[in-house]
């Protein structure tokens, strides 16, 4: 194999998958981190892990085994209920989903962990890329360094910095505003809103607002209050002033039943807001030699299909395989990487859109009951 210089921009899921399966196959890689630590920030949050993208992954990465120790018991149940707080829908987990819960942070954890020491260069932050020419590119850091790359792989997220090389696409507002809460110790401290919620995943849908929750592992739980809103309405509330933000946002859910509402009134520590951006569900560019992106670099979409740091994942085993295949073609490898790449992305970020539109729209906790019982395509 000719040796290559690769240099991936970023270590969120996709970027360590991606370092994790090269090294599996021998490949030398370094990944360059913003963050100056790997605990610099709480990952947070709990992710279900799909059978046919991040579980893949897993095993690509040889740590499928592993990955099924660290799974959240039980987080594979879910609920629907409506404004009124009436369940419509209802799954318990029997361990046979497809679809295991881990922490996020847990699950970054295990793959920084399986790295070769020295991969991640912590503090790396990217300001900007130039081609070199003949593919390879020069990669600018903060610290005023310069990094040359044979191959360059943005897995910087949302606002990659890797990016502009091959297309002009920026993410763009949803409409959908996002207000994370959490509350503490559920079971004891706050034991209505934790029978609610059930052991897993759950859905309040109605009068176009939601609620989505999940029970996280340490016993809390973690609610994403959404609210179609102008871009600007988030800006509107002084989050840093509790008792203000709380108002703000329970205004919203007028008529909602109370029970519903104490998730937001009772809420343990500051109300964390947070706009929901997409790129074009069509996102693609011609190929550039040298370069490529994967993960919300190329497909940021809504969550509400579940499906960002699964795909992200996905990619990475899958630009992985595409490089180990073709040891000295480069290009070759990129191409067929894309190729896969660009139908798989417009499919979930597709999906993403039409869950986005049945969250908001009419009898939205109905239509989401039936879909998940089968009773509607
Ligand atoms: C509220 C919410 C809930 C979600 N729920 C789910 C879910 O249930 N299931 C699911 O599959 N997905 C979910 N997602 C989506 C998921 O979080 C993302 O799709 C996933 O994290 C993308 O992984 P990534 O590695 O591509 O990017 P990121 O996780 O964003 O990682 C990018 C990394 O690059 C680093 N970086 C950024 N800029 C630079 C720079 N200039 N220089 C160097 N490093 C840089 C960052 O610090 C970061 O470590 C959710 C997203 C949100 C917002």
């Amino acid at each position: 194999m000719t040796k290559r210089r690769v240099v991936v921009v970023g270590a969120g899921l996709g970027g360590v998958t991606l370092a994790r399966v090269l090294q599996v196959h021998g490949v030398a890689v370094e990944v360059l981190e913003a963050e100056p630590s790997a605990a610099a920030r709480t990952q947070g949050g709990m992710l279900d892990i799909h059978e046919e993208s991040g579980q893949v992954a897993l095993r690509a990465a040889g740590l499928y085994e592993r990955f099924l120790t660290k799974v959240h018991t039980g987080g594979q149940a879910m609920r629907v209920l409506d404004e009124r707080a009436t369940v419509l829908h209802e799954e318990t987990d029997d361990s046979a989903g497809g679809r295991p819960e881990i922490d996020r942070g847990d699950l970054r954890a295990l793959l920084l962990g399986s790295l070769a020491e020295g991969t991640v260069r912590w503090g790396g932050k990217v300001v900007g890329a130039t081609s070199l020419g003949d593919g390879r590119h020069a990669v600018a850091l903060a610290d005023g360094g310069t990094v040359e790359a044979d191959l360059l792989i943005g897995a910087d997220g949302a606002w990659s910095r890797i990016r502009p090389l091959l297309t002009p696409a920026v993410p763009a507002y949803t409409g959908i505003s996002f207000v994370e809460v959490d509350l503490l110790d559920a079971d004891r401290a706050h034991p209505t809103a934790a029978t609610l919620v059930g052991g897993g995943m759950f859905f309040a849908l109605g009068t176009g607002r939601a609620m989505l929750a999940h029970r996280e592992t340490d016993g809390s739980l973690h609610v994403y209050v959404a609210v179609p809103a102008e871009v600007g309405w988030l800006a509107t509330i002084d989050f840093a002033d509790p008792a203000t933000s709380r108002s703000a946002v329970l205004r919203e859910f007028d008529g909602w039943s109370e029970d519903l509402r104490d998730r937001v009134r009772d809420a343990d520590g500051p109300l964390v807001p947070r706009l929901i951006h997409a790129l074009p569900v069509d996102h693609g560019w011609p190929r550039e030699p040298g370069v490529t992106l994967l993960g919300d670099a190329v497909h940021l979409m809504s969550p509400f299909a579940g499906e960002g740091a699964n795909l992200a994942m996905h990619d990475a085993a899958e630009l992985a395989r595409a490089l180990v295949e073709h040891p000295d073609d480069t290009e070759a490898a990129l191409a067929a990487y894309e190729s896969d790449l660009f139908p798989r992305s417009r499919a979930a970020a597709a999906d993403s859109a039409a869950n986005m539109a049945l969250m908001f729209g009419p009898n939205a906790a109905r239509v989401m009951a039936d879909f998940f019982t089968g009773a509607r395509p």
